[in-house]
C-alpha cells in the first residue's frame, strides 16, 4: 500500500518539478510526505494547517491535474495535517482533510486549462509557475484535411485556411462561421485551431463552447473574480468561441465577451466565432457586440449537395478503413440530405447492423437500415412529451413542474426534464426555459450541469436518469 503511494507521489513530483520554479518546489512540495493510497485516494502529510491552505489556494489545479494523470479521473487527494505535535506522554495528533478543490469542480472540467478554474483571487498567476500553460481543448480529428470542400462551404473553408495561416494578420477578424445543426461549424472552427497549433506551436489557442464560457463566467462572478476571468482570456492568441447564439440574454457574459473581444482585436489576436444563424438575426445579443462581429467576415455553411455528400462519405470510409459498394454510398447520399451529422449517423448504423448480423453491406441492408434511420430521425420528440414522461415517472403533477416550487423532488424532476430536453430535442436553451414557466436559459444551463454532477455522485439519481433516457429513446423510434 504505502509503496504505491510513494510511487504515485514520486511520479506526480516529476511533473510538478517541471512546471513549478525550483524555490517554490523546494518550499511547498519537498516537505510533503505520501502516507497511503486507498481506493484512488492519496493521502499526503503536510506540516501545518497553513501549509495545507496555501497548497489548496495556489496549487489545487496543478495537484488535481497531475493526480488525475496518475490515478485516473477517480483520483482524490486528502491531506494529513499535524494538529498537535504531542509531547513525551502524548502521540502527535493528526487530522485528515479532503482536498476541497475536488468538490468544487466537476470531474470533466479538470482538463480545462490548468489555471482558469481556480476561483481564487488571481487564478492564472500561480506563484512560481514557469509559464502559463493552456490546453487548447481541440479535438485532433477535426482538421482541414478531413473537411471536404464543396460549393456549400467553399468561402468559409478558404477563409478558415487564410486565418490559420496568418492568425490575427488578415482581414477576416473576427471570422464568423454560421450554419444549421450538423453542417460542420465546430469541425471547421477547430480545424483552424489545430492548423495554427501544428504550424505555430507557441501560439496560445483556446477553443471554448459558449456554454462553458458562460458557466465559467458565472463561477468567477460568484467568486468576485471577473477581472481574473477577463485577464485569462486576454492571454490567448487565437480564441474560438463556439455557438455564440447561447449568449442571447446572458447580459453580463456578453459584457465580458465584449471586453475580451476588444482587447484581443486591438492586440492583433484572432477571434473565430460560430453561430447557428447569421449575426444580424442573433436576438438577445447586444448591438455593440453584433457590430464587432461584422468587422471581419461572416461565412456560411450550407447543406452539401449530392456530390459533396458522396465525397464526405467516401472520405469517412477511407479514414476508418471501410469499404462498401458504390451503389450503397450513392443510396445513402441520395436519401440523407439534411446535414452531415445525420449522414455519418446513417453510415455508422449501417456498419453496426452489418457486424451485428454478420452480413455484408449491400443495397438491401442499406434500404432496411435507412428506413429505420430516416424514421427515427424524422420522429421528433418534443419538450412536452418529455415533460409528460418525467411527470409520470416521478408521479409529479404537471403544473408543479412549471411553478416555482422549491420542493426537492420537484426541483430535481424539473432539472432532469430540462436536461433530457436539451439532449433529445433541437430546441434552444431559451425555448426550453420558456417551456418551464418562462425561465431563462441560464437556469437551463445550470440544471443540465446539476444533473450531470448528481449523476456522478448519486447512484439512485443516476439510475433514474438513465431509465428515463431509455424511455425517451424508445419513444423516438
Ligand atoms: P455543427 O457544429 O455545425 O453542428 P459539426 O462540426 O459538429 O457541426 O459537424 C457534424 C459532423 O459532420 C462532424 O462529425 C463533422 O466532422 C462532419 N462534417 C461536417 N462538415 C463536413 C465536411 N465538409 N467534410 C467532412 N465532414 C464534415
Ligand atoms: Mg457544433
Amino acid at each position: 500500500m504505502e509503496k504505491n503511494a510513494e510511487k504515485i507521489w514520486t511520479n506526480c513530483l516529476k511533473i510538478i518539478k517541471d512546471i513549478v520554479e525550483w524555490q517554490h518546489y523546494k518550499t511547498w512540495f519537498e516537505p510533503i510526505k505520501p502516507v497511503s493510497l486507498k481506493n484512488s485516494v492519496l493521502v499526503i502529510q503536510v506540516p501545518s494547517q497553513f501549509f495545507f491552505e496555501y497548497l489548496e489556494e495556489h496549487y489545487v489545479n496543478l495537484l488535481a491535474k497531475t493526480l488525475k494523470r496518475e490515478l485516473g479521473k477517480e483520483g482524490r487527494l486528502e491531506y494529513r495535517i499535524m494538529v498537535d505535535s504531542g509531547n513525551k506522554n502524548t502521540q502527535p495528533l493528526m487530522m485528515d482533510i479532503p482536498g476541497h478543490g475536488y468538490k468544487m469542480y466537476p470531474n470533466n472540467e479538470m482538463d480545462f486549462p490548468l489555471i482558469i478554474n481556480n476561483p481564487v483571487k488571481n487564478p492564472f498567476v500561480i506563484p512560481g509557475l514557469k509559464k502559463v500553460q493552456i490546453d487548447p481543448q481541440l479535438n485532433p480529428i477535426y482538421i482541414f484535411d478531413s473537411f471536404i470542400e464543396g460549393d456549400c462551404n467553399r468561402v468559409a473553408r478558404r477563409a478558415g485556411k487564410t486565418v490559420a495561416e496568418k492568425p490575427g494578420a488578415n482581414s477576416f477578424n473576427p471570422l464568423v462561421i454560421y450554419g444549421g445543426v450538423g453542417l460542420g461549424k465546430t469541425h471547421l472552427a477547430q480545424a483552424i485551431g489545430n492548423e495554427v497549433k501544428r504550424t505555430n506551436p507557441t501560439k496560445v489557442v483556446l477553443y471554448v463552447s459558449s456554454e462553458k464560457f458562460i458557466n465559467q463566467f458565472m463561477d468567477h462572478s460568484r467568486n468576485n473574480a471577473i477581472n481574473d476571468f477577463i485577464h485569462f482570456y486576454q492571454l490567448i492568441d487565437v480564441l474560438i468561441v463556439d455557438d455564440v447564439q447561447f449568449f442571447a440574454k446572458a447580459e453580463k457574459s456578453q459584457d465580458a465577451l465584449f471586453a475580451i473581444f476588444n482587447h484581443l482585436h486591438q492586440s492583433g489576436k484572432q477571434l473565430i466565432l460560430t453561430t447557428d444563424k447569421p449575426p444580424k438575426d442573433l436576438e438577445g445579443v447586444q448591438e455593440r457586440l453584433l457590430s464587432r462581429f461584422r468587422w471581419g467576415l461572416s461565412a456560411d455553411l450550407q447543406i452539401p449537395d449530392y456530390d459533396t455528400r458522396i465525397e464526405i462519405l467516401e472520405r469517412k470510409m477511407k479514414n476508418d478503413g471501410l469499404e462498401m459498394p458504390k451503389e450503397v454510398v450513392k443510396y445513402i447520399a441520395y436519401n440523407i440530405s439534411n446535414n452531415v451529422r445525420e449522414l455519418e449517423g446513417a453510415l455508422i448504423s449501417l456498419l453496426a447492423q452489418s457486424s451485428l448480423n454478420r452480413r455484408e453491406i449491400d443495397l438491401d441492408l442499406a434500404k432496411k437500415v435507412l428506413r429505420n434511420f430516416v424514421k427515427s430521425s424524422s420522429k421528433e420528440i418534443t419538450i412536452d412529451t418529455i415533460q409528460k414522461m418525467v411527470c409520470d415517472f416521478f408521479d409529479v403533477p404537471y403544473d408543479k413542474l412549471l411553478q416555482k416550487t422549491r420542493k426537492r423532488e420537484i426541483v430535481q424532476a424539473r432539472q432532469i426534464t430540462m436536461y433530457l430536453s436539451k439532449a433529445f430535442t433541437k430546441n434552444s436553451l431559451k425555448t426550453i426555459g420558456e417551456h418551464f414557466g418562462g425561465r431563462d436559459h441560464t437556469t437551463v444551463i445550470h440544471s443540465c450541469q446539476t444533473v450531470k454532477d448528481l449523476m456522478d455522485t448519486d447512484g439512485v439519481f443516476r439510475e433514474n436518469v438513465l431509465e428515463l433516457q431509455q424511455k425517451v429513446q424508445l419513444a423516438a423510434m
